[in-house]
């Protein structure tokens, strides 16, 4: 496992390069999806550090911008690389309500919430739920629709 991006990423930053804090970052960019804490202990397998590290190397991260919360489910937080988010807004999450899976909705961007009641708005980040392609296919499917006229 290479490990140039994450100390490509730290240098970035100016954060001082620890070997937990790359082992955590490039666990985070090898990860197809957000991953929660214990999914990164996984992933690092014996040399992981435990829980308490996680968390403080992830806050550490978490503070320069360069590792994002994304959302948290079943009581668990998920993180995954600020990069395809702006300042200002993450990009949204999709929580299928049938077979639970999240999903980065990258090429979604909605526009800022306003509040004329006082309240500065610095940052947003959605949540969304509703059907994945699969689901809503086979609930389609299943329902049986006007042209009965396929499947044998
Ligand atoms: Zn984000
Ligand atoms: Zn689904
Ligand atoms: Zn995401």
């Amino acid at each position: 496992m290479t490990t140039d991006k994450a100390e490509e990423l730290l240098a970035e930053v100016k954060l001082r390069r620890t070997r937990q804090r790359v082992d955590i970052l490039t666990a985070l960019i090898n990860a197809k999806a957000p991953v929660n804490q214990a999914q990164i202990m996984e992933s690092l397998g014996k040399s992981s550090p435990n829980k308490v590290t996680i968390y403080r190397v992830l806050e550490s991260l978490i503070e320069t911008g360069i590792v994002h919360q994304a959302y948290i489910q079943d009581r668990c937080a998920y993180y995954e690389l600020g990069h395809n988010c702006t300042a200002q807004q993450c990009h949204p999450h999709f929580t299928c309500i049938s077979c639970k899976e999240t999903r980065c909705m990258k090429d979604v961007e909605l526009p800022m919430a306003k509040s004329s009641d006082g309240f500065v708005i610095k940052h947003q980040q959605v949540r969304l739920e509703g059907l994945c392609p699969n689901c809503s296919q086979a609930v389609e499917g299943s329902t049986g629709n006007q042209a009965g006229t396929t499947n044998g």
